[in-house]
Parts: C-alpha cells; structure tokens; sequence
C-alpha cells in the first residue's frame, strides 16, 4: 500500500489543504504528506542515503508516512491531546469520517478543526526534523499546546466575520 493510498481522502483534500484558516505553511507540508513526498526515512533508505529507518521520534518502527503520522506513540499521544482540547472524537486517520458527520458542528468549526489537523501534521515533522538534527524529542503537550496557540492567534487576528454564540464558547474553550 502506498502513502497516497493510505492518506486517499473522502474530504477533497485540497479543501482541507486549502482551507482559508490554516497556517500557511502548515498547508504545504500537509500537501506533500498527502502525496507521500515528504523525505521520510523509508525513502531514503530505498535511495540509498540512509542504512537506518528507525523512526525518530519513537525508534520503535520503521519511519514511513504512515507510521509518522498515524501509528507512532508520539503522534498518537498528540492527537490524543488534540482530541482532548477539542471535545471531540477524531481518528488520526480518519478525519473525512469525523468531517462527514455533522456532530452537530457549523461550518467554521470545521474549518477550525481541519486547520488544527493540518498544523498539527506540520508539527509532528517539525518534532521530527528537530529529533534528527538535534537529537531532542519536543514533549508532545509542548507541541500541541503551541499549535493550538498558533492557530487560534491567527484566527483571532484575522477574523471579522460574526459567529454564534455556540461557536464563540467552543473556541473560547480550546485549551
Ligand atoms: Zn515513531
């Protein structure tokens, strides 16, 4: 199975990647993930640029697309923790499941939820490239707390737009 086969998404990913309340670069690196691009070590073992495809972060499976996202326990504690500040139920590897069903959340809380998604991708490679250059693991409640911080500051910075009370108190209670 191949990275896009396993990242093949319900939700047009484009919308995801593109989504007008994501950190810019967040949706870069979400993009190439999506397209198995991303220089994870399997890659360079196959050509030939590494011995080594240990995982980073964890040591503990063989670094591809999929393990680095959905199957490491560091990504997996840091979705947990994503879950957690959220309210909400999400499968790392499922988001066009969660996206697909109403729960009862408007649009811009999505929209809210993608952008977090995508940044949060961004960060576990952020935590991943440092781990390779200075060999330090970025404690994942650091990581996540970070990223929320990020995408919330952006959001309040730049939205104009009303929003519903509901709305108002579900953002206001991210943490
Ligand atoms: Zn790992």
């Amino acid at each position: 199975m191949t990275s896009n086969e396993l990242f093949k998404p319900k939700v047009e990913w484009r919308y995801v990647c593109w989504n007008r309340l994501n950190i810019p670069k967040s949706s870069f690196i979400y993009r190439a993930t999506v397209q198995g691009r991303l220089l994870t070590k399997d890659r360079l073992v196959r050509m030939g640029m590494v011995m080594d495809s240990a995982c980073f972060l964890c040591a503990n499976g063989d670094e591809t697309h999929h393990h680095l996202f959905y199957a490491c326990c560091y990504s997996t504690q840091c979705f947990t923790l994503i879950q957690q500040a959220l309210h909400i139920q999400l499968q790392p590897d499922a988001l066009h499941v969660w996206f697909n069903k109403s729960h009862g959340k408007s649009k811009l809380q999505k929209r809210m939820v993608c952008a977090i998604y995508v940044a949060m991708i961004y960060g576990i490679w952020r935590a991943r490239n440092k781990a390779r250059v200075a060999d330090v693991v970025i404690h994942p409640t650091y990581l996540v707390k970070h990223i929320l911080k990020d995408v919330l500051n952006r959001f309040w910075a730049r939205n104009s737009g009303k929003m519903t009370r509901k709305e108002a108190d579900w953002l206001a209670n991210i943490v």
